[in-house]
């Protein structure tokens, strides 16, 4: 049995897969430390740096004082739920002018929960080839049938509904907005006309849009004003925001649904309630004034040719990425390789990813020194 775990070890060294923990010194917004080096931030989810400025953090202990404790010490059915729960809840649900908003302990739970309860025997889920491990493992958890279509193309989608939408009873279709790995944006307009088209549920995980797309940080539902179209948003707070959890908010029968059948919502202790607070802190005094940086991130983004903030550079092989990532390290950036089974074989890449701290020079100095030793 052992040596069986061993052997696979080995194979994923062999293969160039395996995984292991950076143990860093320290990050600030823009930079991280690591073995003594001092690297530029190219793999950060910290999108407006809020996770670790000083000022910030310093601002909000200075306001939250005693109020908040560390540890919820429940589940939110159980004893677990304080106001500050409700209060952000009410508060997404007010921005995104949705009846109800239920809050999950990460992006990651959401995804699972949502995607494991949302459809049951007899129902059907249409996801998007690129969608998140989260959303692939809640529909590996549930009792409904699942078909995974071509990224992004909504000729496919719509082949797929038209052979299999009537054989089922529910039928939900479920993208990413802002695709985490490819930096592209769903087609969003189209798979709303679709959803209303095959009489669908349709579900968006805006985890890398929610606090950097939209006049409010709402995400590019907001951009494209189709927030009332889809039926449920989820938004993640551990990206942007710098916090940690997530929400998905929708009408009251859908997040009623939720709290009765989500079982990652059911089974697991709250949030700290001073990340609740600080989560709704950042969006209640940080968030619209970074307006004008989130444009400017966005425009760097574009330059490089990327739909938003995040940058793939294909390499090819797992080798040769790992190689390059090295290569960047020894020239002060700090960037990390993005393998299969994360992205499909042959497409392991650098998937740069931009904070409104970077510069365009930073980001197309990193871009070149990659294609060089491509
Ligand atoms: N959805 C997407 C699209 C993601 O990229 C991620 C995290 N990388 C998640 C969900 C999970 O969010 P969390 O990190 O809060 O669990």
């Amino acid at each position: 049995m052992l040596k069986n775990y061993n052997d696979i070890l080995k194979n994923l060294k062999q293969n160039s897969h395996f995984r292991y923990i950076n143990n860093f010194d320290g990050k600030n917004e823009k930079y991280i430390f690591l073995d003594g080096k001092k690297l530029l931030n190219l793999s950060s989810n910290n999108y407006l740096g809020f996770a670790d400025n000083k000022t910030v953090t310093d601002e909000f202990l200075n306001y939250a004082g005693d109020k908040y404790s560390f540890g919820s010490a429940s589940a939110r059915l159980l004893t677990g739920t304080l106001p500050v729960y409700k209060e952000l809840e009410d508060l997404i649900s007010e921005m995104f002018k949705k009846e109800r908003t239920l809050l999950f302990n990460s992006g990651y739970h959401a995804n699972v929960g949502i995607s494991s309860s949302i459809a049951g025997k007899g129902d059907v889920i249409f996801s998007d080839k690129l969608n998140h491990a989260s959303i692939i493992d809640g529909m590996k958890l549930s009792e409904s049938k699942f078909f995974r279509y071509p990224h992004n193309n909504m000729e496919a989608l719509e082949k797929l509904l038209i052979r299999e939408r009537n054989n089922f009873n529910n039928a939900v279709i479920v993208s990413e907005s802002v695709f985490s790995m490819d930096g592209d944006i769903a087609d969003l307009n189209r798979l709303v006309e679709l959803k209303e088209k095959y009489n669908c549920i349709l579900i968006l995980d805006e985890a890398h849009a929610f606090g950097v797309f939209g006049k409010n940080g709402l995400g590019v539902t907001e951009t494209l004003e189709i927030t009332d179209k889809v039926d449920l948003i989820i938004g993640t707070f551990g990206k942007a925001i710098g916090s940690m959890g997530a929400f998905a908010t929708g009408n009251r029968i859908l997040i009623d649904y939720l709290i009765n059948k989500a079982r990652s919502f059911i089974f697991s202790t709250a949030l700290p309630p001073i990340n609740v607070a600080f989560s709704k802190w950042i969006i209640e005094n940080k968030l619209t004034c970074t307006f004008e940086k989130r444009i400017n991130m966005l425009k760097i983004g574009k330059k490089a040719g990327s739909e938003s903030h995040i940058i793939p550079v294909i390499i090819g092989g797992n080798k040769e990425t790992i190689e390059t990532c090295d290569i960047l390290f020894h020239n002060g950036y700090f960037t990390l390789p993005i393998r299969p089974p994360t992205v499909p074989e042959g497409t392991s890449r650098l998937r740069l990813s931009l904070t409104t701290e970077i510069t365009e020079k930073e980001l197309s100095n990193a871009i070149l020194l990659a294609k060089q030793t491509k």
